[in-house]
C-alpha cells in the first residue's frame, strides 16, 4: 500500500512538472516581463537591397508559421518605423559578448518597466553556413530566434527551439504547445494589468534555458548589462545564443 502511495505521488509529480513538453520560458519572461500588446511589429534592417529582400521573405515565412500553428496574431511584418529589427553583424561577439566561431545568432530584449520595449535578432555573418542557407540553417536560425522575441526559450526535448543543431526544419508540437504557453500567458498578464515585483529592482541573470555552453562558462552567458535612466529600469539581456555545433555541416564538406 505505501508502495502504491509512493508511485502515485510520483505519477501526479511527473506530471505537474510537464513530462511531457520539454519547453521553457526565458528568464526575463518567467520573472514577469511581457510584451504590452500584440502583434508586435518587426522589420529587417540591411543596406544591401537584394540580402534585404532574402531576409524579409525568411521573415515572412517564419512569421507565417508560427501563427499558422499556434493560431495567434504574434508579430506584424512593417518595412520601417520599428525598432524591432532583425540583422547582420560582423561583430557578434563585440555586440553581445558570444563567440564568434560558434554562434549563428543571439536575441535581444530591451525591458522597461515590466515590458518588452523592443528586440533585436542579430544574425553572425562570419558563419558561411549560416550567410548561405546551408542546410535551410538560415531559415532555421531566424524561426528560432523568433521564438526567443517573446519569451520562448529553448526546450530539452525535439524541436526548432533546441539550443544545438538537429534535423529540424519546422516547428514541432514542443515549439507549438511552448508558443501557445508563452502567448496564453502573455495575454493573461496583458488582461490583467500585471506588473512583475522585478520590473523595478535590479534583476540578475545568467542568461537563458539553462544551455551548458562555452558561453556560460566563459562568462559571456553572464553578459546581462543593468542600467537605471531615468528613474526606468531597462534590463538588457543577451539572451538567447543558439549553439548549433557546426561540426556535421563542416564535416559535409569533407565528403
Ligand atoms: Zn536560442
Amino acid at each position: 500500500m505505501r508502495k502504491l502511495l509512493l508511485f502515485t505521488i510520483t505519477f501526479f509529480v511527473a506530471l505537474g512538472s510537464n513530462a511531457v513538453f520539454g519547453y521553457s520560458f526565458t528568464e526575463d519572461f518567467d520573472k514577469g516581463f511581457y510584451w504590452k500588446s500584440f502583434p508586435v511589429e518587426f522589420d529587417v534592417v540591411e543596406s544591401n537591397n537584394l540580402e534585404e529582400g532574402r531576409l524579409e521573405g525568411f521573415l515572412s515565412v517564419a512569421i507565417q508559421e508560427w501563427e499558422d500553428e499556434t493560431g495567434h496574431d504574434i508579430w506584424e511584418q512593417v518595412y520601417g518605423g520599428t525598432k524591432n529589427v532583425i540583422r547582420w553583424t560582423d561583430d557578434i561577439t563585440g555586440e553581445t559578448g558570444f563567440s564568434a566561431a560558434s554562434t549563428l545568432g543571439v536575441t535581444i530584449r530591451h525591458n522597461v518597466g515590466t515590458f518588452f520595449e523592443r528586440v533585436e535578432i542579430v544574425l553572425n555573418r562570419r558563419i558561411p553556413e549560416l550567410v548561405s542557407n546551408r542546410g535551410n540553417l538560415l531559415y532555421q536560425t531566424i524561426l528560432h530566434e523568433m521564438g526567443h522575441t517573446v519569451g520562448l526559450g529553448h526546450t530539452n526535448e525535439g524541436g526548432i527551439m533546441q539550443a544545438s543543431l538537429g534535423s529540424f526544419n519546422q516547428l514541432y508540437a514542443d515549439d507549438i504547445e511552448g508558443m501557445k504557453a508563452v502567448m496564453d500567458e502573455s495575454l493573461w498578464r496583458q488582461d490583467t494589468g500585471y506588473i512583475s515585483d522585478q520590473a523595478f529592482t535590479t534583476v540578475k541573470s545568467s542568461g537563458c534555458g539553462g544551455v551548458g555552453s562555452d558561453a556560460a562558462s566563459n562568462g559571456a552567458g553572464m553578459g546581462y548589462l543593468i542600467s537605471l535612466a531615468f528613474g526606468l529600469l531597462a534590463v538588457y539581456l543577451p539572451i538567447r545564443v543558439l549553439r548549433w555545433k557546426l561540426l556535421p555541416l563542416k564535416a559535409q564538406h569533407t565528403h
